[in-house]
């Protein structure tokens, strides 16, 4: 429309031969996001997406993305990748060892793109089906040279102004063994809302963006979406309307949904299409905030693929069949959607760290200060 209208203008003066009433319109530059939303399947290899796609009679969100990427997973030494390894990938740009929590694989802590963006001022949050201390969100918010540092981890959301967390995990707060902090008062003290499952579930808060708000799902790790868990796509929901209230500058936001690898680890088909359905559910309601906002890059990809999932044909010629070949993660390619300004950036096949190096030029970040 600005063309035509420019178009037009340029007609009508380029007759009269008006040069003082000429107007110039610079080219409009290359349109970036304002918001990122990076939305993590554990697990959800390609077989992981289709047996979501053919067990939801009107498909899938994913099927809405316009961009579209395949990467490669592998960490720094194992072709096959673990959580840790492969959520430092996306969170500092760096190949790191398997079990790596925000750490290169010199055991150096490396600087996350959370932490970046809220030294720049944007809002952060970290949203999880597993607990909030687990391998994919703690990578970028946290620096520990193991992932089975639960407490080490939970201490490091006091270090960074995180403005939302939601996930399981409360334990690794409250309940600590390596020393008596308490870690839910502490966030209380430095001016957080927090609320947990024994209070009330997550659909009847509605936090204020003036105070950053924590929300617990589980002591330890939350069930799976077919005992009950119904708090992921809400979250999604609620986590990009809170975090753009809380930041005029933007925000940077992790959604994991986590359990897609552990039903895939225990060889379990109904939990695995049911985890990718919810995970599905919380990629539209992204998606819808991505749409009405115009500012908003939505990626979903995933760490690696779980299971060695293949599709078969089943009882009858529309049914599928899933067999698992393994009970670990592959080093298959995973795939890449991409929606919003920069979305076609994440087209091609490419290396899990790229998405860091992506999203961080998109972002506008000045070069230096990665994998700091
Ligand atoms: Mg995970
Ligand atoms: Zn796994």
């Amino acid at each position: 429309m600005k063309q035509l209208v420019f178009l037009l203008t340029a007609f009508v003066f380029g007759f009269q031969s008006n040069r003082t009433a000429a107007v110039y319109q610079a080219p409009e530059p290359a349109k970036t996001p304002k918001n990122i939303i990076l939305m993590i399947g554990d697990g959800m290899g390609l077989a992981q997406v289709t047996a979501g796609l053919y067990a939801q009679p009107e498909g899938l969100n994913l099927e809405r993305f316009p961009a579209t990427g395949l990467i490669k997973t592998h960490s720094a030494k194992n072709l096959i990748t673990d959580s840790a390894a492969g959520a430092t990938a996306f969170a500092c740009g760096c190949k790191t060892y398997n079990g790596a929590i925000g750490m290169t694989a010199q055991k150096k802590p490396c600087y996350t793109i959370l932490e970046e963006a809220e030294a720049f001022g944007l809002a952060t949050g970290l949203v999880t089906s597993s607990s909030i201390t687990h391998a994919t969100p703690a990578a970028f918010i946290a620096h520990a040279r193991d992932r089975t540092y639960m407490e080490e981890i939970a201490a490091y959301f006091l270090k960074t102004d995180i403005d939302l967390f939601v996930g399981g995990g409360m334990h690794y707060f409250t309940d600590r063994a390596t020393d008596s902090r308490n870690l839910i008062r502490e966030l209380v003290e430095k001016g957080y809302v927090t609320g947990d499952f024994t209070q009330k579930p997550l659909a009847q808060y509605s936090p204020d963006p003036q105070q950053p708000f924590v929300w617990f799902s589980a002591l330890k790790e939350p069930e799976s979406v077919v005992d009950g868990r119904d708090y992921l796509p809400l979250a999604a929901r609620l986590a990009p309307e809170f975090l753009a209230r809380r930041s005029d500058k933007g925000f940077f936001l992790m959604i994991e949904g986590a359990q897609i690898d552990w039903a895939c680890h225990s060889n379990k088909d109904t939990m695995a299409v049911q985890e990718m359905l919810d995970f599905d559910r919380a990629i539209g309601e992204v998606l819808r905030f991505a749409e009405q906002d115009g500012n908003t890059l939505v990626i979903v990809t995933a760490d690696h693929e779980t299971g060695g999932m293949a599709l078969l044909r089943g009882a009858d010629r529309k049914s599928l069949k899933i067999k698992f070949t393994t009970d670990y993660h592959t080093p298959v390619l995973v795939p890449v959607f991409a929606y919003g300004p920069g979305a076609e950036q994440f087209n091609g096949l490419y290396d899990n760290t790229d998405i860091y190096f992506k999203m961080r030029a998109l972002f506008g970040f000045p070069p230096g200060e990665e994998a700091r």
